[in-house]
C-alpha cells in the first residue's frame, strides 16, 4: 500500500498504487435542485454507447430517486453498512476546513481502501466492496418518485404539505455516471491491470482486451459504475465520451465537447469540464474556471460520498428541501453552507449558474460584465438585489464560446413556427 493525499478527506490515505495524477482531470457539477428525472441523459448515453445485445442492464448514466431508489438497488446503503461494520462509530468528520487540501475538514473514519481486512487482501479482495445480485441489477427505475412520508414511511404524504427549509414529505433525483475517480477502486482491484487512468484527462477506462471478466472492479467500485456484460464476459463502464473530449465529434471538429449525457440535459443542470491538477493531486488554482469556482470558491458543489475515499470527480449542488442529516451523510459536512450560499447567491454565483447548458463545448474560463439592477427583494430574512450581468464563456484557446445574461433571453417564435416542433 502507498500513502497518497486525499484532499476530499483532508488527510493522507492508503491506496494500493503510488499516486499518479493527470495534467487535467475530467470533472462535472450536477445541480440536483433542477433535475426532473426526464431520463434524457440516461437515454442519450444508452443510444450512443450501450445499445448492443448484452448491454440491456448497462446504465452507465442513470437517474435514481433518493432515498429509496438506486441502481443497482441499495448500492450506497450496502457500502455504507460495510464501512460501518469495519469501523464502528469511526465514520465521522472532524476539524475545520483548511484551503484546497482539506476543504471539508478531516474524515476520521476508514475509506474502502483502509477498511479492508488484511486476510481479505491476501484473498485478492484489495478493496472493501460487494457484488450486487442479479436481482439488484434488474430494475433501473426501482422506487422512482417514491417519497419519504410521515414517520419515515415510503410513499405516504404528510398532511401538512411542504414548507422550506426542509420538506416533511421529500425525495430527490440523483443523476449518476462514473466519477472518473482520482483513486479509482475499480483500477485498484483489477488483478489483470486492465483498468487505467488517462494522463491527459484522468478518464478511467477498461482495456477490453486485457479484461477477463473477474468482476473485481464491479465488486470494488463503491458507486457500482463498472458493469459486467455476460455475453462477452468482460466488464464495461462509462468512457466519458472521450472522443468528444478530444475534439473528434464531427459536430465541432477540433473543439473539446462535453459528454452526451451533459449535452442532452433538459433540466440544464449539468456542466462538465477539465480542471488543472497540481503535482500533489489538488486542484490548481484557476479562479475563473467555472468548476473550480463552484467547488473551491463558492463551495456550492460537493463530492458524492467523499468518505468512500476514491476522490470522485463528480460534484453536486445539494437539494435544498431534503433533510440535512441525510445530505451530510451523502455529501459531507459542507452541505449546510452550500445550501445557504445557493439560496442566497451573490452576484458572481448567479452569473456562473447561467453558464449551464448554453453550449455543448467545454468551458475553460468565464468572465463577467456588470449589468443594470433588475430586481430587488427580501427572501428568508436577507435582501437580494439581482443585476442583469453578462457572463462570457471562454474555450480552450481563450476564444469566446458564447455570452449570456442573468435575465434569460426571451424568444418569440414567428407565427409560421408557433405550433411546430
Ligand atoms: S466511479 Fe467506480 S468505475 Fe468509476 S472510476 Fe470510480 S471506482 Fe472506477
Ligand atoms: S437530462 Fe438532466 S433533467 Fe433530465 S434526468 Fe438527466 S440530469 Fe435530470
Amino acid at each position: 500500500m502507498a500513502e497518497v493525499h486525499n484532499w476530499q478527506l483532508g488527510r493522507g490515505m492508503s491506496y494500493p498504487y503510488e499516486a499518479a495524477y493527470p495534467k487535467r482531470q475530467f470533472a462535472f457539477v450536477f445541480n440536483i435542485n433542477r433535475c426532473i428525472a426526464c431520463q434524457t441523459c440516461t437515454m442519450a448515453c444508452k443510444s450512443t454507447w450501450t445499445f448492443s445485445k448484452g448491454q440491456e442492464h448497462m446504465w452507465w448514466a442513470n437517474v435514481e430517486t433518493k432515498p429509496y431508489g438506486g441502481y443497482p438497488q441499495s448500492w450506497d446503503i450496502k457500502t455504507l453498512r460495510l464501512l460501518e461494520e469495519a469501523d464502528p462509530d469511526g465514520q465521522q468528520w472532524r476539524g475545520d476546513a483548511d484551503g484546497r487540501s482539506a476543504p471539508y475538514g478531516q474524515f476520521g473514519g476508514k475509506s474502502i481502501f483502509e477498511a479492508q481486512l488484511p486476510e481479505k487482501a491476501a484473498e485478492s479482495q484489495r478493496v472493501l466492496g460487494y457484488l450486487p445480485t442479479d436481482e439488484e441489477w434488474n430494475s433501473p427505475n426501482i422506487w422512482e418518485d417514491n417519497a419519504v412520508g410521515p414517520k419515515g414511511k415510503r410513499d405516504a404524504l404528510h398532511p401538512t404539505g411542504v414548507e422550506l427549509p426542509t420538506h416533511d414529505t421529500w425525495f430527490f433525483y440523483l443523476a449518476r455516471i462514473c466519477n472518473h475517480c482520482s483513486y479509482p477502486a475499480c483500477l485498484a482491484a483489477c488483478p489483470r491491470k486492465a483498468i487505467y487512468k488517462r494522463p491527459e484527462d484522468g478518464v478511467v477506462l477498461i482495456d477490453q482486451k486485457q479484461c477477463r471478466g473477474y468482476r473485481k472492479c464491479v465488486e470494488a467500485c463503491p458507486y457500482k459504475k463498472s458493469m459486467y456484460r455476460g455475453n462477452v464476459r468482460v466488464s464495461e463502464k462509462c468512457i466519458a465520451c472521450y472522443p468528444r473530449l478530444e475534439g473528434k465529434d464531427p459536430e465541432r471538429p477540433g473543439e473539446p465537447m462535453e459528454t452526451r449525457c451533459m449535452a442532452a440535459c433538459i433540466g440544464q443542470l449539468r456542466m462538465q469540464g477539465l480542471v488543472e491538477i497540481e503535482a500533489d493531486g489538488t486542484w490548481k488554482e484557476d479562479r475563473y474556471n467555472p468548476l473550480y469556482y463552484l467547488v473551491h470558491v463558492a463551495k456550492v458543489a460537493l463530492p458524492l460520498y467523499p468518505q468512500f475515499g476514491t476522490q470522485p470527480n463528480g460534484y453536486y449542488i445539494p437539494p435544498r428541501w431534503a433533510p440535512r442529516p441525510y445530505l451530510r451523510q451523502m455529501f459531507g459536512p459542507g452541505v449546510d453552507d452550500a445550501i445557504e450560499r445557493y439560496i442566497h447567491p451573490d452576484r458572481e454565483l448567479l452569473g456562473v449558474l447561467q453558464l449551464f447548458r448554453r453550449d455543448n463545448r467545454i468551458i475553460y474560463r468565464y468572465a463577467l460584465e456588470d449589468g443594470e439592477e433588475i430586481y430587488r427583494t427580501t427572501y428568508r430574512g436577507k435582501q437580494h438585489v439581482v443585476y442583469d450581468d453578462t457572463v462570457i464563456a471562454l474555450g480552450r484557446d481563450g476564444k469566446e464560446l458564447f455570452r449570456t445574461t442573468v435575465e434569460e433571453p426571451f424568444h418569440v417564435r414567428s407565427d409560421r413556427h408557433a405550433n411546430s416542433i
